[in-house]
């Protein structure tokens, strides 16, 4: 699909150059006016296009196979892009809070507010255009990258609303607290943001179980295969770029270990095809009905959640 990949560069560098020039405008307008708002949605504006980079150079990084030094592959290199992202937004954000807070207790007059107007209004139409063009896209190609980028366009529209309505009403009431309050919404918008992405890199970077549907999944292809008696101490992760899984499979303790470890393998494949982007699936063979020391005894005490043996 050579139409497809072209699509979604062009896609990719229209939307990358337009976010370079709303930046610069922004801060522009930002100079000119004086409003804190303005200066919020130029920040995040930057920040975003400095997260798109390093998501961008992330993503290859984490793609990279195993080698002899990082055996388990460089999944996680992405989550720890998304985290330092994250601390960016979060860093941002505390200092705009600040800026703003300041402004509301000694508000100052802004200068230029119909210059200012002009450039929320322009990158307002810019971002509705981005996302026009981007469905249209998506509705060719399918790029979670894209549809990523879609989803970030459209909050910035309503980040550039905000800024509108703060100049507006500034312009029109003549309240100088307007901006900053206005200010004040947008940054702590930015921090509930920064909030959500680092949970996700850290769900991620601390390898938290899969979710309990997942297992219950995992454990259904196990057992369905034939030979598996009985299955134990599932433990699973996701890195990233793939799933690792692994789990004690009980089975008839007379086999031969040719036989033991045929069953293991298959359960071993079936459990790995629930997983198209990639999964790595390591089983322990054990006799059935062994009482050995499990990690499922251990974790009950805690709560059920993807906890309960088979
Ligand atoms: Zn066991
Ligand atoms: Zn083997």
């Amino acid at each position: 699909m050579k139409l497809e990949r072209r699509l979604r560069r062009i896609a990719s560098i229209t939307s990358l150059a337009v976010a370079f020039l709303m930046i610069v405008l922004k801060v522009w307008a930002w100079l000119a006016t004086g409003s804190v708002a303005m200066l919020t949605s130029a920040l995040d504006a930057l920040v975003d296009a400095a997260a798109a980079l390093a998501t961008f150079v992330g993503v290859r990084y984490a793609q990279q196979p195993p080698d002899p030094a990082y055996r388990w592959g460089y999944g996680k290199a992405e989550a720890i892009a998304a985290l330092m992202q994250a601390l960016f937004l979060a860093g941002a954000a505390l200092a705009l809070i600040f800026q703003s807070t300041a402004r509301l207790i000694r508000p100052e007059p802004l200068d230029e507010i119909g210059l200012g107007l002009w450039v929320i209004v322009l990158s307002t139409v810019a971002a509705a255009g981005l996302v026009a063009m981007q469905s249209w896209v998506l509705g060719k190609t399918d790029s979670t990258a894209i549809a990523a980028d879609r989803t970030h366009y459209a909050t910035d529209i309503a980040v550039n609303l905000t800024v509108l309505a703060a100049l507006g009403t500034t312009l029109l009431t003549g309240w100088r607290r307007a901006d900053p309050a206005f200010a004040l919404a947008i940054s702590g918008y930015m921090l509930w943001n920064a909030r959500g992405i680092a949970a996700d890199a850290l769900r991620q970077l601390m390898d938290r179980e899969l979710a309990a549907k997942d297992r219950e999944h995992i454990k259904d292809a196990v057992l369905a295969c034939p030979g598996a008696r009985a299955l134990h101490d599932l433990r699973t992760r996701d890195a990233g770029d793939r799933v690792f899984i692994e789990f004690h499979l009980e089975m008839d303790g007379t086999l031969p270990v040719t036989r033991a470890h045929a069953i293991a393998d298959a359960a071993e494949k079936a459990a790995g095809a629930l997983f198209p982007d990639g999964a790595e699936v390591t089983a322990h063979i054990e006799p059935a009905g062994i009482r050995d020391e499990r990690l499922d005894d251990k974790v009950q005490a805690k709560d059920g959640e993807g906890g309960s043996s088979a």
